[in-house]
């Protein structure tokens, strides 16, 4: 198990406000980074721990293998502006408690429910892990704290407001939620090492569950989805959403995602956020569009064409915690050919989507 202290916002956004703000919205980026660091080593080291075990958080709870059909249980913490020695918080909501009124912790609840309810009905998935892991969210983070993250064992969220989201926006975007989520899938699955082009994947696979959980949940078909990412809730001077899976670097004002592998940002993995892990909110903009394409070369529902074949790739045992994109996405090619058969539309569909991004993959045997 590899976890990341996963955040939605690229650095780069973070920074970019920083640079050009005013001096409230550089205090907050900076705040908003800081902290990012202070919590990556604590979590990496209790990863680190954990793995050593082989084990998840969800053994030393010793849990049932088996959990009800019920789903998970589903909690909200409210951290009341602290931060991270104050999570999770005060519990202000649980699997049965009602509405509490307060929009952030209800839309927290919402959409982690709505997350687990898509893995399980889908995909036959039991929580994050499979089997069954409470899901746990914080709330009101920090102050003005401009992002959100899955620390490796539950999902936090700031309440924005400090120059890049809106405030509230965090909570609001089902996407962002599904996409924090999808990052403990990962954890508990391929364990997709964050940095450079596992990194990159890693972002990736929480973007295209994060859009596909709001798909179903709006049965939005995709051949009319935006395949935006956190639409509507950036500051309106910065942009629209914060990707744009189909038109990668085209989001916000600033957008450094590459459309495809000739602009392919080849950063070094360092602590300097500019590099952002070796550009793993940046070079995701590749396998997002590879995923877009084949979804709207295919239409209908994205989450029964190719959401299968993605997530088979991402749970089935075979892509390896470094994996790159060219073996990525030989496995998607593979897939698509085991569930829907050799040369089928699918399959067709999925070598475009690489095509389409300059992807090499390995020669058709047709
Ligand atoms: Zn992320």
């Amino acid at each position: 198990m590899i976890s990341c202290r996963c955040e939605i916002a690229p650095p780069s956004l973070l920074l970019r406000v920083a640079e050009r703000g005013g001096r409230e919205a550089r205090d907050a980026a900076l705040r908003t980074l800081l902290t990012s660091a202070a919590l990556r080593s604590r979590r990496t080291a209790l990863g680190a721990t954990l793995r050593r075990f082989g084990l998840s958080p969800a053994d030393l709870e010793f849990l049932p293998a088996q959990a009800p059909a019920t789903g998970p249980e589903n909690t909200v913490y409210d951290v009341a502006g602290g931060g991270e020695e104050a999570l999770p918080g005060r519990r202000v909501r649980g699997t049965d408690d009602p509405p509490t009124g307060d929009a952030a912790v209800d839309q927290a609840f919402d959409g982690a429910a709505t997350t687990a309810t898509f893995y399980r009905e889908v995909f036959g998935r039991d929580s994050v892990d499979g089997r069954g892991l409470d899901l746990v969210s914080s709330v009101h983070f920090g102050r003005r704290y401009d992002n959100a993250f899955w620390t490796g064992d539950q999902m936090v969220y700031g309440d924005g407001g400090g120059g890049v989201f809106v405030p509230g926006g965090l909570t609001r975007s089902l996407a962002v939620i599904a996409h924090e989520l999808t990052h403990g899938v990962t954890q508990f699955s391929a364990g997709l090492a964050y940095r450079g082009q596992s990194g990159a994947l890693n972002e990736s696979f929480s973007d295209v569950f994060g859009v596909l959980v709001e798909h179903r949940a709006g049965d939005v078909d995709a051949a009319s989805a935006s395949w935006l990412v956190g639409e509507g809730i950036l500051e309106p001077s910065l942009g629209g959403a914060l990707r744009n899976m189909i038109a990668p670097g085209t989001a916000y004002s600033g957008d450094d995602q590459p459309a495809d592998m000739d602009a392919y940002a080849d950063l070094p993995v360092d602590d300097d956020p500019r590099n952002d892990n070796g550009g793993v909110h940046i070079n995701s903009g590749i396998p997002n569009r590879a995923f877009a394409e084949a979804a709207r070369t295919l239409g209908g529902r994205a989450w029964e064409t190719v959401g299968p074949v993605w997530y088979e790739v991402l749970t089935g045992g075979r892509l390896a915690p470094t994996a790159d994109f060219a073996a990525c996405a030989a496995l998607t090619v593979r897939v698509a050919g085991e569930r829907y058969g050799e040369g089928s539309a699918q399959q067709d569909a999925v070598r475009g989507g690489w095509e389409a991004v300059k992807v090499r993959l390995p020669a058709d045997p047709r």
